[in-house]
């Protein structure tokens, strides 16, 4: 079977090089192994914020930089990540040329471009005929009416390559092994945070302590694949995700959404032994990334006071709010009039906690955070101190979303090999390549433009060459 282009994957990544490729008179097939029509995909799941480093999109270039500047520490402005400030407005604009629908979703920048209809703001998984599905179900038939094929129940597993080039495909289709053919392939397969193996290999000593908090469908296919042609990998050891209860693992109105990041980084993270080990300041995605990195991921909780459950975990500038809904839905919120009663339930020594509170206490009132050890700082949000009783804690486990690293690309997405070469016909986009995100704050830029801008560059490099 040839084609032009063959994409693996049909996620938000894969449809939409597609849906370009048909737009530059190209022959795109879509494989995905998914066999339901709406078959699982984090893009399916997402919450259909369409932003760059929380900035809208029509936002100045310069603006985005400076964004992504900040949230890398400098890595990224001057590096492939300046692509996305680059193409955030060519983007949104593609996406409302091919149906996308959007509606601004609240008063803080980050909600500008949302996805419509929007999920509800309620917790627990909900997408069918939410705006992330429809606008797949769009692109879908547009890429149809354009002359490609989707093609369900179909598993990547090979590249085939002849004098250098990669010139198409092996997968499995209901048991049995079948190639296709074509000037280039592009990997859109989401990541690898769904397979264990990979996870152990580069993000976790546990990986069954992760909650998946998303489809799990992106099994690193593309990067084994790819990776056994000499692909270069780049940032594999970071990923986006958030702060959930432990209790997610049993309940599933727990997950993706509330999330516990705004509680953990205005407060304190504490281990078994009652002892911080992480800047809370650094968010909730690079707190669930330093978790995940432990001998042990589920031993760390968090601790707060009254004042930030009735206050920040009550803001409904982030819906659901943890307060009340997390309660709701059957999630423990531990409480206790001492902290030394606290640290019974939560089974950490009361004796340590209450000094590692106090210290905290101590210093964010003595202006010294930056002199904790780890360090505490305050630049995104400010520190609460821990004062009003009754104390609070939840039990915390780190939520694996998608993986930020991946297959290496330059700025036309064509995989790069571990010289810097373009491996000849081999592309990547969205979630299945690094370089863009990451790094040593877990920089999170957004997926779903970073899958957008990625495969629309892919498909317009294959119709140039
Ligand atoms: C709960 C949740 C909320 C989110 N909210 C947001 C948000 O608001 N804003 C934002 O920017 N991002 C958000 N994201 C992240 C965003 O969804 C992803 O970054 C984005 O969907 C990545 O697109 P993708 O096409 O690369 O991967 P996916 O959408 O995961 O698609 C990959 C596809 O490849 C298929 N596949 C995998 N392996 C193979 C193979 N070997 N052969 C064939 N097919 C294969 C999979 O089945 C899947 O359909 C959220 C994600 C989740 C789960």
């Amino acid at each position: 079977m040839t084609y032009d282009v063959i994409i693996v994957g049909g996620g938000i990544a894969g449809l939409s090089t597609a849906v370009r490729c048909t737009e530059l008179d190209l022959k795109p097939i879509v494989l995905e192994k998914g066999e339901p029509a709406d078959y699982p995909c984090n893009a399916r799941f997402s919450g259909g914020i369409v932003h760059v480093a929380e900035k809208e999109m029509r936002a100045p270039e310069a603006d985005i930089l400076a964004k992504i500047d900040h949230l890398t520490d400098g890595v990224g402005s001057g590096g492939l990540a300046a692509i996305m400030a680059a193409d955030a407005e060519k983007a949104l604009d593609w996406l409302r040329g091919n149906g996308a629908k959007f509606i601004k979703g609240g008063a803080i920048e980050l909600m500008r471009w949302v996805l419509a209809p929007p999920r509800p703001r309620r917790p627990g998984l909900d997408w069918q005929g939410r705006g992330p599905d429809m606008l797949l179900r769009n692109l879908t038939a547009k890429m149809e009416a354009g002359g490609g094929t989707l093609e369900r129940g179909v598993r990547g597993t090979a590249l085939l390559q002849e004098a250098g080039k990669v010139v198409g495909l092996r997968a499995t289709r209901g048991g049995q092994d079948v190639e296709f053919r074509g000037r280039a392939v592009v990997i859109c397969d989401g990541g690898f945070q769904g397979d264990p193996e990979l996870v152990r290999r580069f993000i976790s000593p546990r990986p069954d302590a992760l909650f998946t908090r998303g489809a799990g469908t992106g099994c690193g296919d593309g990067l084994r694949m790819a990776e056994a042609l000499g692909a270069q990998l780049v940032g594999t050891d970071r990923f986006y995700g958030h702060l959930l209860g432990r209790e997610t693992f049993d309940n599933e109105k727990l997950w993706p959404y509330p999330t516990i990041d705004a509680i953990a980084r205005a407060s304190i993270l504490v281990d078994g032994a009652g002892n911080r080990l992480f800047d809370e300041g650094r968010g909730g995605i690079y707190l669930a990334n330093e978790i995940a990195k432990l001998d042990d991921p589920l031993t760390i909780s968090v601790v707060f006071d009254d004042a930030v459950w009735n206050g920040l975990a009550a803001d409904n500038r982030y819906p659901p709010c943890m307060n009340p809904a997390f309660v709701n839905e059957g999630g423990t919120v531990y409480e206790a009039d001492s902290l030394e009663a606290l640290a019974a339930q939560i089974n950490v020594p009361g004796e340590a906690l209450a000094m590692t509170v106090a210290a905290f206490n101590n210093a964010l009132e003595g202006g010294a955070l930056a002199g904790l050890d780890p360090i505490r700082t305050t630049d995104v949000v400010p520190a609460h101190p821990i004062k009003t009783p009754p104390f609070h804690a939840i039990e915390l486990c780190a939520g694996i979303t998608y993986t930020m690293g991946g297959l290496t690309i330059d700025a036309q997405s064509r995989a790069l090999d571990t010289a810097g070469a373009p491996i000849a016909g081999l592309y990547a986009a969205g979630s299945a390549t690094g370089g863009i995100e990451g790094g040593p704050n877990a920089a999170y830029l957004g997926g779903l433009s970073k899958a957008v801008i990625t495969g629309l560059r892919a498909a317009e490099c294959i119709a140039e060459s």
